[in-house]
């Protein structure tokens, strides 16, 4: 396989507008795209005919504007090139400049948080220019996909994609105050970079279908944990199985063609999880790709006789899914604002930069843990396995140390030493150490040159995260701008604004163990919020200082705020509900008509070796336990069917989402143990569906 040929061969890419486009048509392209602002008319038509010919040329029939609305995955609407056929009957494939910048789907069944009234039902997609276009090769045929941006009819954002391209616009403006501080000029524009892994199960797709759980909601709701789960570590970083191997290949292969830059597979910690990493980009263009990745990861499982499970925790017991977001700034001459060169210390700009950071962090703690909740991560976030629900920084030894001595003196004179690490043996190089080791319990934590956020959950749009990063750290940019381009003597007001910062927020920073209990209790000392749960997390959203964050730099209107907030209520409240309905319908007509018919097989056995004068305590025992069982999962079933009718019916909205969480899913787990009980004792013959261990150790 030759993968420089493949590579981006299914993108319109910069290169091939560069090829296509006349000279002045390209240069205006060009300039849209790196300074903003829009394609004339004229211009738009011919890349709109570039286009088609290039899509038409490789198999294309449709195109589509692929959009993001807040359901949290994406959105398309195919249209195909055709037009009238003339009046010889012939057929001319077409498609304008406003067919490519602008398209009016009927959105109302899109959820717009009460922004939008049902009458009003336009919504318009706008082309992102700087994210390419690109091909999608399915079985529906191969479609034209033109990134955009969804907004209501009065200019509303109902996407992900809109604030954050309002977010970037606005950390590349404080960005860029900041580096003409330190007497930059040549940087024109400052871009957050970001690499997403990715982590993800794969089970065996005929054995997925005979558990409606996977099916409807994508976790198994019932399910007692394997004999063997990952205490032996031996999964991870594993050699990869022959049919997950032909499947990362395969997805590997459609990435590339589609410019997404796969590097990085293994096995990850529990048994059937893996990861994949591409190489990090401009944020926007990591979200679509990202985007691009879940799909491609469920769509090629499929074809391997899969199933992707990209939920955040499908099985209980092994550890779930999540997603590292590794974040940086950079310029575009560049300078990565991340990099704290070989001393730190010294490294004034990087210096002001961390205790930028720190600041944003420690200010809108709530509002990062917040852009991380969705319903499936609830099971992660707090856990024994993930980062905890608490925000806090990590710097590694030698960062730290430089902070306390900030902090403790104003200066920070020495710089601890990574050392050399020493094989021992001499055919073997030693290794320079790593300054900041790796601390995995950390939900922010600073590695080399970026900062990884390890809160995201797996099935999640990386939006909202990027959105609430670049947005939180423009703003206290933008604070030290203020100051630092009023101050009279820099050097010295540089010095006092770090210093400050630094001791302001310093509580933020945490190097131990975020999963103990002793940190929990450390945490709420300090004042940082611990917020368990996504309806929570919710209210962090609309608090006076995230309206005033988010309306001075433009990035949501106090209205668009307050739509996101009800539409997580929403889809918090909707998901419980279905996975409430779908464990009573299992339990209804899967799991009581088995053990049922269990205890028959067992009642006929007493009977029977009674008859014959045997010893029948063993199975007259097992048949008490089991009936015994049987009557309290019957009752489980009946008080979560209960209880859920009454959420149902309730006005959908925080109370309804609250209502679900304190008491909808109690119940849930209370059938659920109850089941789980039985399923270790009645007879896997009589078991109506696939197990953990038939799941997750015969792929
Ligand atoms: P791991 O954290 O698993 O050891 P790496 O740290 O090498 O792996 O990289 C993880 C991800 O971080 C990759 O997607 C990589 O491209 C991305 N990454 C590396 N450097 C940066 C950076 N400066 N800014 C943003 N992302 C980065
Ligand atoms: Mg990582």
């Amino acid at each position: 396989m030759n993968v420089e040929e493949i590579f981006a061969s299914n993108v319109f890419t910069k290169g091939t507008m560069r090829e296509r486009l006349p000279k002045e048509v390209f240069a205006e392209v060009e300039d849209v795209m790196e300074n903003g602002g829009e394609l004339s008319k004229a211009t738009a038509d011919i890349v709109a005919r570039a286009m088609k010919d290039w899509a038409v040329e490789k198999g294309a029939t449709h195109y589509t504007h692929w959009f993001q609305p807040l359901t949290g995955i994406t959105a398309e609407k195919h249209d195909s090139f055709i037009t009238h056929p003339d009046d010889d009957g012939k057929m001319i494939m077409e498609f304008s400049g406003k067919e490519l910048i602008k398209g009016e789907p009927d959105a109302s069944s899109f959820p717009s948080g009460g922004l939008r009234a049902t009458f009003e039902a336009r919504g318009y997609t706008a082309w992102d220019i700087t994210s390419p276009a690109f091909l999608k090769e399915q079985a529906v045929g191969s479609t034209l996909c033109i990134p955009t941006a969804f907004c209501s009819y009065t200019g509303e954002s109902l996407d992900k994609k809109t604030p954050l391209l309002r977010s970037m616009e606005a950390l590349n403006k404080q960005a860029l105050r900041i580096v003409r501080l330190f007497g930059n000029t040549q940087a024109t524009k400052v871009t957050a970079s970001v690499g997403a892994e990715q982590e993800y199960f794969l089970v065996d797709q005929a054995k997925a279908l005979l558990r409606e759980d996977l099916i409807f909601t994508g976790r198994t709701l019932f399910g007692s944990p394997a004999p063997k789960g990952q205490e032996m570590d031996d999964h991870y970083f594993g050699v990869i199985r022959e049919r997950v191997g032909a499947f990362m290949h395969d997805v590997n292969i459609e990435l590339w063609k589609m410019g997404i830059t796969s590097k990085t597979q293994h096995n990850e910690v529990a048994p059937a999880q893996h990861e994949l990493a591409p190489i990090y980009e401009s944020a926007n263009v990591a979200v679509d790709h990202n985007q691009i990745v879940m799909e491609t990861l469920k769509r090629v499982a499929g074809h391997h006789g899969l199933r992707c499970l990209l939920h955040e925790k499908p099985f209980e017991g092994v550890n779930g899914s999540g997603k590292h977001n590794n974040w940086s700034i950079v310029t575009d001459n560049g300078l990565n604002l991340l990099e704290p060169g070989i001393s730190p210390n010294e490294n004034i700009q990087f210096l002001l930069v961390l205790a930028c950071i720190l600041k944003a962090v420690d200010t809108h703690a709530d509002l990062l843990r917040q852009s991380a909740a969705n319903v499936g991560n609830d099971h992660r976030l707090g856990g024994m396995e993930a980062p905890p629900a608490i925000i806090s920084v990590f710097l590694g030894e030698q960062l730290e140390d430089v902070v306390k001595q900030l902090v403790e003196t104003g200066q920070a004179s020495k710089l601890k030493e990574g050392g050399t690490l020493q094989t021992g043996v001499s055919t073997l190089p030693d290794f320079e150490i790593d300054a900041t080791d790796r601390n995995r319990t950390s939900p922010f934590a600073f590695t080399g040159n970026k900062f990884e956020f390890r809160m995201v959950g797996s099935s999640d749009s990386i939006g909202s995260p990027n959105i609430i990063l670049n947005s939180i750290v423009a703003e206290s940019f933008c604070e030290a701008a203020d100051r630092l381009e009023a101050a009279e003597d820099f050097d010295s007001a540089v010095h006092d604004l770090i210093k400050e910062f630094l001791t302001k927020h310093q509580r933020i920073i945490f190097n131990g163990d975020g999963y103990s209990k002793e940190w929990i209790e450390e945490a709420k000392r300090r004042g940082l919020p611990n917020i368990p749960s996504m309806v929570e997390s919710v209210s962090a959203l609309t608090t006076e200082k995230s309206i005033k964050l988010f309306e001075k730099f433009g990035i949501f209107t106090k209205a668009e705020l307050e739509s996101r907030a009800e539409i997580l209520y929403e889809q918090y409240a909707k998901t419980i509900n279905i996975e409430a309905l779908t464990m009573v319908d299992i339990a209804n007509k899967q799991l009581v008509p088995s053990v049922i018919e269990y205890t028959g097989m067992l009642a006929e056995t007493v009977n029977a070796t009674k008859t014959a004068g045997g010893d029948a305590t063993v199975a007259s025992d097992l048949l008490k336990r089991v009936g015994g069982l049987l009557t309290t999962m019957q009752q489980d079933r009946v008080e979560l069917s209960t209880i859920e009718k009454i959420g149902s019916a309730m006005e959908r909205g925080k109370e309804q989402a609250f209502y679900y969480r304190e008491k909808v899913v109690p119940a849930m787990d209370k059938l659920r143990h109850t089941a789980d009980e039985l399923e270790r004792i009645v007879d896997k013959d009589y078991w109506p569906f696939p197990t953990y261990a038939d799941l997750l150790f015969e792929v």
